[in-house]
């Protein structure tokens, strides 16, 4: 996807979005589940804790990453960070809670065999 344009429409049909102009650029030496751990770990910090959705949920999405991570990972973890992932995203009260999974479905999208 290196040649998408960076532009709203471009992005938003790539099913990203560029927030206030943020990119982070990283090469192949990097774990992308470290990455994604990198990001969920923001938000679960960032939550307010007035939900349950986002307050557990980020919580269970940092410690599977982590557990992965730390190669005590199973194949059902792939299914708790996509369940786990659209709960928050379906029941979660504001849009800190709603996007927090974000970086979830498309780790497992596009790197599903280094998860
Ligand atoms: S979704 Fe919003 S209201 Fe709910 S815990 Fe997260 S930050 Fe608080």
């Amino acid at each position: 996807m290196l040649d998408l344009p960076m532009d709203y429409e471009s992005l938003t049909s790539a099913g990203a979005i560029m927030g206030s102009g943020g990119l982070i650029v990283i090469d192949c030496g990097n774990c992308i589940v470290d990455i994604a751990r990198f990001f969920t770990s923001f938000t679960m910090a960032e939550s307010c804790g007035k939900c349950i959705p986002c307050r557990v949920g980020s919580k269970i999405l940092y410690d599977t990453l982590t557990r992965i991570i730390e190669g005590e990972g199973s194949e059902n973890n792939l299914e708790i960070l996509e369940e786990v992932g659209m709960f928050m995203k379906n029941a979660s009260l504001c849009a800190l809670g709603q996007t927090a999974p974000n970086p979830i479905p498309s780790t497992l999208k596009y790197f599903r065999n280094e998860v």
